[in-house]
């Protein structure tokens, strides 16, 4: 290397042609060629780490023999590119060959060359291969040399994680066939079905290059293809006449004009007429489009661009009839993404975060899905199916066991009593069976059903809709929240586009920024309320005290104009959620003002931990029961003594049955969860005391780390012979 500004130069030059290759293996063709030349070398190679045969594949190369890709294969910790790999670190030597761990491969015509030089190529600690030049006469590679090489191999491991996430690179199957995807667990359970690819499969970056052998011929399909789709639009709008709005019916003339007009064929026929095939003619013409969208300073128009996604929303959740659906899993997400909290109140199995998932490859192949221990298989051997039959019996056979004493109270064997209660969001039609188990709703999440229209519901559809709620639980208490949109819930007639969404504009933030917004929405809930009286405001996301009376001020507002209309209306009890951090230190100032409080523990565990609960890669730093959350939460549940206020907490922990005992220990006065939680949890409660709970509790407040809180509880529950309330670990 010359100097620090051409080795920049060089790096930046790469970089910008990895990022920009169409496919993969284009990139990597790119990449080693640069290498080399930057490095004034003879060989520059890259070895592919597949995980399955625990082994390292040459992959691409440039200065050894082409036949060699794909034959070369080095177990790991054999030979130099091996011994790389499994020690994770640079290799540089000026005498390869001397090295006891020097192996020989015929297919490469490796001996001629001396030197070597490997770097590890590592993706939030995986090994995803081993990036390697070589040098015919000996040479010492230098310290810039290899700061050039572990830059680049640094560069190419996002790179690499992606193309293996949408598969866009061959692994090899296990010998069997089965191949197993790792994620994380999001909804417990277990499933068997076949797979269904529900983001759109065509990806623009795997139609590849091919010279056309004759011109005329690829023109000629182009036309006869655009014919047919215009043909296809025009069958679906005739079908749909009746049945959507002309608005949305205007929309498949957009198409048609986009189809018909001259300028696409015409661009995509110059780039038949420069050497490229059809398909990879408009695969180049709309990835052009695509990119001039994404630069475009309009919103609307860049949303069109991000259309295709590989994460699963709420919105495409409710569009899939329940019976068909036997388990979900995502690319994106993590465990308490809201998909994660909407699939486990449905009780689907979910794995998400799946970063390595094949999406394109899926379609149509038997899997086995474990929610449990976050695992997908793919093409399962027959024994590991049948080992997954016996498990889903077992599990059955449990519930059903634990749903004969659903409607005995939740009360410890010393006589506490804790009341249970449920979040809901959805439509819940379970309401008439779950009423005499709870002791209310806990947490109705508003967002949820403004998530799947298409507009702000007006007041009418939300009186409508919160008075079915309130009907269908009355006189048990709900406890509504307001709007609590922003973070990773949007609505897609609001896009809220920010560079941190968890730390911006959200929930009460929102709303007090639109109180024609929220005053709409208080005015429902108010009126849904009239002689039910059992309703419950929640505010979210609160920061400050000033935005509790700010909405207390609108609060008491609509109060006031609907005893104008001649509609009175009973002030209902209100309350704060305990999610950012800054509310633990003000208890004092937020109970003078609030009746109650309720503590959400995903949102304060992403906030007091810095963690964002809905990245998969910092998914293992996430955990409400870190010895800094118990912490929080036994001093709020004891300033709420002080205050003589109740605390109830709606966040994922209350439905961890080890979680809710300490909790009760605690003094949490509810614990409200997802309505598939309330066997397991009702189950723990039955049989552990409040005494023991509590001795529980102290032995765990000693523990430094979150691994010796989960490996105490664990054992305790064992003692207890409670483990098999648990989620099944490996
Ligand atoms: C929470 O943050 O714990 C909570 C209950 O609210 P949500 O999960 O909807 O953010
Ligand atoms: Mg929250």
């Amino acid at each position: 290397m010359k100097s620090k500004t051409s080795m920049l130069e060089v790096l930046r030059r790469v970089i910008q042609e990895v990022n920009g290759a169409r496919n993969l293996d284009a990139a990597l063709a790119t990449m080693v060629r640069r290498i080399r030349k930057a490095m004034h070398t003879d060989v520059c190679s890259f070895y592919l780490y597949d995980k399955e045969l625990e082994s390292l594949v040459l992959m691409e190369t440039i200065g050894l023999r082409t036949q060699a890709v794909g034959q070369v294969v080095l177990p790991l910790g054999e030979g130099l590119v091996g011994l790389v790999a499994k020690r994770s670190e640079p290799l540089n030597l000026e005498d390869a060959q001397s090295h006891p761990q020097f192996r020989y491969f015929e297919a490469t015509g490796e001996e001629r060359y001396s030197s070597f030089l490997g770097v590890p190529i590592i993706h939030q600690r995986l090994m995803l291969g081993v990036l390697v030049v070589q040098q015919a006469e000996q040479r010492q590679y230098d310290d810039e040399d290899e700061a050039f090489l572990v830059t680049m191999a640094a560069q190419l491991a996002g790179v690499l994680a992606h193309a293996l996430a949408t598969g866009n690179i061959n692994r090899r199957a296990l010998p069997s066939g089965q191949t197993m995807f790792k994620g994380v667990a999001a909804s417990p359970g277990m499933a068997m079905g076949e797979a269904v690819v529900i983001t759109p499969p065509s990806d623009l970056n795997s139609v590849p290059d091919l010279v056309p052998s004759d011109e005329d011929f690829e023109v000629a399909r182009l036309k006869e293809a655009i014919g047919k789709t215009r043909a296809e639009i025009r069958a679906a709008a005739e079908r749909l006449v009746n049945r959507i709005s002309t608005q949305e019916l205007a929309l498949f003339d957009v198409y048609q004009q986009m189809l018909g007009e001259a300028a696409l064929s015409e661009e995509v026929e110059k780039r038949i007429r420069e050497g490229q095939w059809a398909p990879g003619a408009l695969a180049d013409v709309v990835r052009r489009h695509v990119q001039y969208l994404e630069r475009v300073d309009d919103n609307y128009l860049r949303e069109r661009a991000a259309d295709v996604g590989d994460e699963i929303s709420v919105a495409m959740l409710g569009e899939v009839p329940r019976d068909k659906l036997k388990g979900l899993v995502s690319v994106r997400g993590s465990s308490t993404s809201h998909v994660a909290i909407i699939a486990r109140a449905m009780g689907i199995p979910t794995v998400l975060g799946m970063v390595d998932l094949p999406l394109p490859r899926l379609s149509g192949a038997p899997v086995v899905l474990d929610g449990h221990r976050g695992r997908l298989f793919v093409r399962p051997a027959p024994e590991l199916q049948a080992r997954y039959e016996s498990l889903i019996a077992e599990e059955e056979a449990l519930s059903e066991l634990l749903s004969h004493e659903q409607d005995l109270p939740s009360e410890t064997p010393d006589g506490h009593d804790m009341p249970l209660m449920v979040n809901t969001g959805l439509a819940v039609d379970a309401a008439a069976l779950l009423k005499s188990r709870i002791s209310g709703v806990g947490l109705y999440r508003t967002e949820v059903p403004f998530m799947i229209t298409e507009r702000f519901p007006g007041e009418k559809e939300q009186t409508r809709l919160y008075r079915d709620q309130l009907e269908s639980f009355s006189p048990l208490p709900v406890v509504m929240r307001t709007l609590d949109i922003g973070g990773d819930k949007d609505l897609p007639y609001f896009p809220i586009e920010e560079a941190n969404p968890f730390l911006g504009w959200r929930g009460m933030r929102v709303t007090l920024d639109h109180p024609e917004v929220l005053m709409v929405q208080l005015r429902a809930m108010l009126k849904a309320s009239k002689e039910l009286d059992n309703l419950y405001v929640l505010f979210p996301m609160i920061t400050n005290v000033e935005e509790v009376d700010e909405a207390l001020r609108l609060m008491d507002r609509a109060i006031l104009e609907l005893g104008e209309e001649g509609i009175d209306v009973e002030r209902p009890k209100v309350g704060v959620m305990i999610e950012v951090p800054a509310t633990i230190y003000q208890m004092d100032a937020l109970a003078k003002r609030v009746d109650f409080f309720s503590v959400g523990s995903n949102d304060l565990t992403q906030y007091l931990l810095a963690v964002d609960r809905n990245n998969p890669r910092v998914s293992s730093l996430y955990d409400a029961l870190h010895p800094a959350l118990l912490g929080a939460l036994q001093e709020l549940s004891q300033d709420a003594l002080r205050l003589k206020k109740p605390i109830s907490l709606c966040g994922e922990l209350a439905g961890d049955p080890a979680g809710a005992l300490l909790l009760m220990a605690m003094g949490f006065t509810s614990l409200s969860m997802n309505a598939p939680s309330l066997p397991k949890v009702r189950a723990a409660i039955r049989r552990v005391s409040l005494k023991d709970a509590k001795q529980l509790l102290s032995e765990v407040m000693l523990l430094d780390t979150p691994e010796q809180v989960h490996i105490h509880l664990d054992k305790r529950m064992d003692d207890w012979q409670l483990s098999h309330l648990l989620p099944p670990r490996d």
